[in-house]
């Protein structure tokens, strides 16, 4: 794109706005030469793996992080979360609640840990599980509520634990969007039985790969430790089952370069979030999520698109992505919509009108350190063209889309 005309667009067969592509994820490498350093120091010791000392001392960490007793380090987020819906699932029964629009993993990790996903419909505002949707659909067969953190806001976890513990379900938390936020004097990791982070690339705190949980559950937290390699208890007997769900030391490295750091990504993400706001101030047909609760980690910009836009949303989409801003549609479709593979067969689909309006208004916009406040004005200066030429540019996709 040439800051000039229509046809200057990439989609058109301009030149793109950015020359490499811009991500939606963090990518952060704060300081390689520690992340150097620490990895030698492994090859040294031949420890590469297996609860190795760098392993051991992000654990410590991340505890002290969060505040927490235990903090379990797995490969990946999914693996910690899998493991702990087995561990507290409420035996006998079979659901496990959690919001409709959210990561699209998350159904697979319940189906690996013998249970089903039940849907519930989201707050308009916060985008995370509706207490009222909760409240309606917990039962006898639910096994656990998996409630998640959003970018904009933090769940209501008062309310969620309120109506769990009323019915007698437990409560984990996915905090992978949460980090930095508190509910009242309580950080996030605190609250429900356990919490889960994640350590990808894309993620807050880059290890490449990598997760973590966090509880204050004793019991728990030996439980995880065990499942994570094999079902091994200290006594080297197996007394359960298990996997290999371990982090390794290069992964515990690049996070534990990155973890010192965590304060200033978070104020270069506010930065690029804020320019952004200013960016885009004069486009009178979109606007940003409600971040008034966010837990302050603005890991991404969530761009909406009002319905009075002259474009929709995926044609947006479309656009952007061929300047090389590889923005993707928010959580679209909603999960009760997305997988058939995990709808039941023998009940109708929910109604969950929060979730189908939401899914189809957001933009992931570019963050993370990919991306510059040039390259958001670059954006923004992309926007006003298309705001301008609105009429003929909108005839012209629609007749290439013919
Ligand atoms: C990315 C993500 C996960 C999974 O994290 P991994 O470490 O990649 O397994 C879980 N929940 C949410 C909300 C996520 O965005």
């Amino acid at each position: 794109m040439d800051a000039g005309s229509p046809a200057d667009l990439a989609l058109f067969g301009g030149r793109p706005l950015f020359a490499q592509a811009r991500a939606t994820g963090q990518l952060a490498n704060r300081d390689p030469e520690r992340f150097f350093t620490l990895a030698s120091g492994a090859f040294e010791r031949r420890w590469l793996t297996n609860q190795g000392p760098l392993v051991q001392e992000l654990e410590e960490r991340l505890s002290r992080l969060h505040g927490t007793a235990h903090c379990i380090a797995f490969a990946n987020a999914c693996f910690a979360l899998m493991l702990a819906l087995r561990s507290v699932a409420k035996p006998g029964a079979r659901k496990v609640i959690l919001p409709s629009l959210t990561f699209r993993g998350l159904p697979h990790l319940i189906r690996w840990a013998g249970l089903e996903p039940d849907y519930c419909d989201v707050d308009p505002v916060r985008h995370t599980l509706a207490p009222g949707s909760l409240a309606e659909r917990i039962g006898p067969d639910t096994a656990a509520v998996l409630a998640v953190d959003n970018v904009n806001a933090l769940c209501d976890i008062d309310e969620i634990e309120r109506i769990a513990a009323a019915a007698g379900v437990p409560v984990l938390l996915d905090c992978v969007y949460g980090v930095g936020g508190s509910h009242g004097a309580q950080p996030v990791g605190t609250r429900g039985l356990a919490s889960v982070f994640s350590l990808h690339a894309t993620k807050l705190i880059n290890g490449f790969e990598g997760g973590y949980l966090t509880t204050d559950d004793e019991a728990l937290a030996q439980d995880l430790r065990r499942q994570r390699n094999f079902g091994f208890a200290e006594d080297g007997t197996v007394r359960q089952v298990g996997l290999n769900a371990k982090l390794n030391e290069l992964h515990a490295a690049l996070a534990l370069s990155n973890l010192p750091h965590l304060d200033s990504i978070m104020a270069d993400n506010l930065r690029r979030f804020d320019a952004y706001r200013t960016g885009f101030a004069g486009i009178p047909w979109v606007s940003f999520a409600d971040y008034s609760r966010s837990p302050g980690n603005y890991c991404l910009v969530l761009l909406e698109i009002l319905p009075e836009a002259p474009y929709s949303r995926d044609e947006l989409v479309r656009i952007l992505r061929a300047e090389n801003a590889l923005v993707r549609p928010y959580y679209s479709p909603p999960l009760h919509r997305a997988d058939a593979l995990f709808r039941p067969a023998d009940a109708p689909m929910a109604e969950l009108p929060v979730s189908d309006r939401l899914s189809g208004r957001f933009i992931q916009m570019p963050v993370g350190d990919t991306m510059s406040t040039d390259d958001i004005a670059g954006l923004a200066r992309l926007f006003a063209l298309l705001d301008r030429h609105a009429p003929t540019l909108v005839d012209h996709l629609r007749s290439q889309a013919r």
